[in-house]
């Protein structure tokens, strides 16, 4: 069973009409349908006024009532032609002629009682319904109509859902040949026997109604919007769909103050497990916003803004899914309020949401400041820049910027400070302002503890310092989670192969890393540098050319740090928790390149000792040359059931031969080969070093 539901849009003229009948015979091609409809757009409105009318004995009601028949004859006078427009006429007076009796015998009785009023409501949804099952009828479908007045049942106040479930069930099993059942939305009947609504907006909830009690395997309301919306598309023009939501946040939204859901509708659907699809009758290509079971949420992400009276003020609320930091967003909201030049008088949370009451006056306003600051992320035209380390790679930077790059991707850089300070990091907390861009292009091992505080107050962070990344997985994921919670961005693609597309590649093609093999990677650029400049037959010795190469500053200070794997290690961790691998140090095997006795020394020590070890190395050389085979120091993780993570990660030197891309790299390139179930290996190679290469790096992570 498919239940489809109808706004009053939907069928306010035939036009629209033919879009519904059109729209509900395809879904009844493979499955029984429930077609659930509104009145048609401002009928209930009409009627709650000529009921208004009735009670202080004027008599416009029922001209009133007259304009009204008048809109569905002329519906009816479009769809069906002959006889049957004759019929279907027919039928509706009726209708009309008992509603001008209840409303004609109220006529000045200032008394009225709630259910009398309630009673005249349930008129407009039992003429459009009457209307769509006649032109179903006149096609030749199996059609039934269902008078829901029979079958919702109330106790006064909420719906007696045993009964109703019962009563539904049994309609219609005891019409077993009929494909589509027409039933009227909103209207039912309380334990006293009268006509009664489910409250404004109540088609939807009847359409629950009629999915739970037949188990239904699809609900869709149709509505004239593309789903529910980040915010009132009317009040902002950026908001957008939102194509999934939990049960439990479109609640939240609907509570307070989205129309295109009434709130009742969601318990039904959610206690029988039934998926709610909200569809645009005018656009129904578009996929619109499903509401299902989405499991808890770790991260908390934000659904929308709507907005709803409260007394003399406007409360405006932001619905998230997920765990609601509730100090820090409201910060967030309030500061962007701020910047808007509105004023929070208010703020309070609920479990899905953020409150923010403002002046009514402002509004719109505040939609719209809080739907830019948490759903819309333009890119600003110019960008300040704040940079920490003014070393060889912040030095390159200054250049670049005042050069004008960046200018090329239509984006001014402005570099506001450079400080190699320590105490830098703390005054860009304090006063850089919001969406401003943290440079650290320090080598700093400590840094990073500033790095939450940073996103906190706003500002976005771009690193070329990997110390940052390599820290234990929590404090990682920590930053991330800051990252995302703020609407900040954090980007550190120089950290590995520096200007090379490596860490985007990978994220860009992870989040089903069920079939990620491999990644292998050479990135050590000094070891590269000397291992592949080095052949046995230099007039350099191995030790000469490290010394060097120390000298040139190519190494860390202590070259040691590099031969033994830190650097690389630094660098397979960061390329494993991109690929979402949540790879500790400690879970890396790392064989240094050297025996252990050359670490535990003086520096002094160590270059005799590779001195002396010339021979061997040359002996090496020669064997390998034999062979047609190279070493490289390669940091890789592969898939291995065994292992905490899922994946075996490993830095050790490897004997490779022509048919492997690491044979073939020289001076400072970089190599990653990244190996998936279903598609060739993807191969990354190119200048992995350099001061300018980093900038290079760095200014695109700003202006991406
Ligand atoms: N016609 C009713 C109303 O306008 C019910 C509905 O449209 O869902 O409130
Ligand atoms: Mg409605």
């Amino acid at each position: 069973m498919k239940v489809l539901k109808f706004g009053g849009s939907s069928v306010a003229s035939a036009t629209n009409i033919s879009r519904v009948l059109d729209i509900v015979e395809a879904a009844s091609n493979d499955d029984k349908v429930i077609l659930i409809s509104s009145a048609i757009s401002g009928c209930t409105d009409t009627l709650i006024e000529s009921g208004r009318l009735a009670s202080l004995g004027d008599s416009s009601c029922l001209s009133l009532l007259e304009a009204l028949c008048g809109r569905h004859d002329a519906i009816v006078k479009r769809l069906f032609t002959g006889d049957e427009r004759k019929a279907v006429l027919e039928e509706l007076h009726t209708v009309f002629d008992e509603l001008n009796a209840l409303v004609t015998s109220i006529l000045g009785d200032k008394s009225i009682s709630d259910a009398r009023k309630q009673e005249i409501q349930t008129y407009g949804e039992i003429l459009s319904t009457k209307i769509l099952a006649a032109k179903f009828l006149a096609e030749g479908c199996k059609v039934k109509w269902l008078d829901s007045r029979d079958l919702v049942r109330t106790d006064g106040i909420k719906v007696e859902e045993t009964i109703t479930y019962t009563n539904i069930r049994k309609a219609v099993e005891s019409e077993p040949g009929t494909v589509i059942f027409v039933a009227p939305g909103f209207i039912a009947r309380d334990s006293q026997g009268c006509p009664t609504t489910l409250g404004r907006g109540g088609s939807d909830y009847s359409a629950a109604l009629f999915a739970a009690a037949t188990s239904a395997d699809s609900l869709q309301i149709w509505t004239d919007v593309p789903g529910i919306m980040t915010t009132n598309p009317k009040t902002v023009s950026a908001a957008r769909t939102i194509p999934q939501m939990s049960y439990e946040s479109a609640l939240c939204m609907a509570e307070h103050g989205a129309k295109v859901l009434y709130a009742p509708t969601v318990a039904p659907a959610m206690a029988s497990g039934i998926a709610i699809n909200i569809k645009n009758t005018f656009d129904p290509a578009n996929p619109g916003t499903t509401i299902e079971n989405l499991g808890k949420r770790k991260i908390c992400e934000w659904m929308g803004v709507s907005n709803f009276s409260s007394g003399e003020d406007e409360c405006i609320c932001l619905v998230a899914d997920g765990p609601i930091d509730v100090d820090l967003s409201l910060k967030r909201a309030v500061t962007a309020l701020k910047d808007a030049g509105i004023v929070a008088i208010d703020t309070c949370s609920e479990n899905h949401c953020i409150i923010l009451k403002v002046r009514k006056a402002v509004e719109k306003q505040a939609c719209a400041a809080l739907h830019r600051e948490f759903f819309e992320f333009a890119k600003p035209s110019a960008v300040d820049v704040y940079v920490a380390g003014h070393g060889s790679v912040g030095r390159s930077l200054e250049r670049f910027i005042a050069a004008g790059t960046g200018t090329r991707a239509g984006k001014e850089i402005r570099l506001c400070s450079i400080s190699s300070d320590r105490q830098f990091v703390d005054r860009v907390i304090a006063e850089a302002p919001r969406r401003s861009v943290f440079v650290d292009c320090t080598n700093s091992e400590d840094i990073y503890r500033k790095y939450v505080s940073l996103l906190n107050a706003g500002i976005n962070i771009v690193s070329s310092n990997r110390r940052s990344f390599a820290v234990p997985y929590v404090e990682y994921a920590a930053m991330k989670q800051a990252a995302l919670r703020n609407g900040c961005f954090l980007r550190y693609n120089t950290t590995v192969g520096t200007a090379l597309p490596i860490l985007e590649s990978i994220s860009g093609s992870s989040g089903y890393n069920d079939d990620l093999i491999s990644i292998e990677a050479v990135v050590s650029c000094t070891l590269n540098h000397i291992i592949t400049g080095y052949d046995g037959a230099n007039t350099d010795s191995f030790a000469k050319l490290l010394q060097k190469a120390q000298i040139a500053g190519l190494t860390e200070q202590d070259p040691r740090t590099d031969l033994e794997g830190k650097d690389a290690l630094r660098k397979l961790l960061i390329l494993a928790r991109e690929a979402g691998v949540p790879l500790e140090a400690e879970d890396v095997e790392v064989t240094p390149m050297l025996p252990e006795e050359f670490f535990n020394c003086s520096l002094e020590d160590f270059y005799s000792m590779l001195e002396a070890s010339e021979p061997d190395f040359i002996k090496r050389e020669a064997e390998l040359d034999a062979l047609d085979k190279r070493q490289r120091f390669v940091a890789s993780i592969r898939r291995d059931a065994k292992s905490r993570t899922g994946y075996k990660a490993e830095i050790k030197m490897q004997l490779v031969g022509t048919d492997n891309p690491f044979y073939w790299i020289s001076g400072t390139e970089n190599v990653i080969v990244i190996k998936k179930e279903f598609s060739a290996p993807l191969v990354i190679k190119g200048a992995g070093e350099g001061a300018r290469e980093a900038a290079t790096g760095v200014i695109n992570d700003i202006i991406r």
